[in-house]
């Protein structure tokens, strides 16, 4: 089975033959069709966070299962499945109360890089350990997860193509309608118009926001917001954001969704606020990332600076609507995609997302 291994930041990405081995009470083994190259991907490539090597990355796919282990009842074996980098546990106390990206089992889980008891499926001929980043280790041929990673969808949907629901469309779309529960006929402010930042923009255009105003430093990724639907544009290279974006709106927006994760733009986000508005940080920082507000201004104008992990998704309710919405032609997907490669050009696929070539790559696992 063919993967793409991680071994520090700064070392070359590698595709390895390594050793799956079956799934454990509680888990499945998925044949992966697509997987989708993230910035939180970048993120441990680069060295911003801290992981486990070796270390199979890739968190954003879908596939098909092709063995459950003892106790799985969903996914069944040949069902189409997207695979979800918060496999909720369905009983801690934040899933019970419907918040599954927030399971505290899955979060330890996913912390650790290894299935919930803590070991890893993958590993190398001489028997040593392989992690599973995110628990999902999605830049392979084939991966085991928890059951409740892989999440089944209807069987007509072109798998390459939907397997960056499971993270970029999940966390700007539900940045929109969950986590921020935006009014219809709000103004909203979209700093960072990459995958997340695109769908973050559908998602306010599909809950009839009245104004979006996309932000960005890249021509294309401006012109690209207009196709996904922003009623302005603001290029952050040659204008102040904060000064464009309160001029464009008459002095503030309701939403602002802050879709990169750096200390300046989560400042920017909160001064683009009208009073009683909302900013969701979407994006993930660097470990230490610290942001200042003027605590003043929020008290006075009621304005609230919130986070979203995952667009507080809850995949298996919410997956199959956006692959619905999708497949009706109401959810642009394949316009997120700017580029398939083969497994083995991963390290091209950081190289296109750190110059901003690209918006999504799609890794083909099967080649
Ligand atoms: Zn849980
Ligand atoms: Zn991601």
């Amino acid at each position: 089975m063919r993967a793409v291994v991680f071994t520090g930041p700064g070392e070359p990405l590698r595709v390895e033959e390594l050793t799956l081995a079956a799934p454990k009470a509680g888990e499945v083994r998925v044949r992966l069709v697509g997987a989708g190259v993230c910035h939180s991907d970048l993120h441990v490539y680069k060295g911003d966070w801290n992981h486990k090597t070796p270390l199979v990355l890739g968190h954003e796919g879908a596939g098909v299962v092709t063995a459950v282990g003892p106790g799985v009842t969903r996914p069944r074996v040949g069902d189409h499945v997207i695979l979800s980098w918060m496999p909720a546990c369905g009983e801690c106390r934040f899933c019970a109360a419907g918040k599954p990206q927030l399971c505290q089992t899955a979060m330890n889980a996913v912390g650790t890089d290894a299935m919930f008891d803590g070991t890893t499926r993958l590993s190398r001929a001489d028997g040593a350990p392989v992690y599973h980043y995110l628990s999902t280790a999605a830049f392979a041929e084939e991966t085991v997860v928890p059951a409740a990673g892989a999440i089944a969808i209807r069987d007509d949907a072109p798998l390459e193509k939907v397997s960056i629901v499971g993270c970029a469309v999940a966390t700007g779309f539900g940045a929109v309608v969950n986590t921020a529960e935006m009014e219809w006929g709000s103004t909203v402010a979209v700093i960072g118009c990459g995958a997340v930042g695109l769908s973050a923009i559908q998602g306010a255009k599909l809950c009839a926001a009245t104004r979006i105003v996309a932000v960005d430093v890249l021509p294309a990724k401006l012109e690209a917001a207009q196709a996904f639907g922003a009623t302005d544009v603001v290029d952050a290279s040659r204008d102040d954001p904060v000064a464009a974006v309160r001029e464009l709106t008459g002095g503030g927006v309701d939403y602002v969704f802050e879709c990169i994760g750096l200390a300046e733009t989560c400042e920017q986000a909160a001064a683009m606020l009208a009073f009683g508005g909302t900013a969701v940080v979407v994006g993930q920082p660097k470990a230490g990332t610290r942001p200042s507000y003027d605590a003043l201004l929020l008290s006075c104008y009621e304005q609230r600076v919130i986070g979203s992990n995952y667009g507080s998704v809850r995949p298996t309710v919410d997956f199959p609507k956006l692959v619905d919405l999708y497949m009706d032609g109401r959810l642009m997907i394949d316009e997120l995609i700017t580029g398939h490669r083969p497994l083995s050009e991963a390290q091209e696929a950081f190289e296109d997302l750190i110059a901003g070539r690209a918006v999504r790559t799609v890794l083909d696992c099967g080649r």
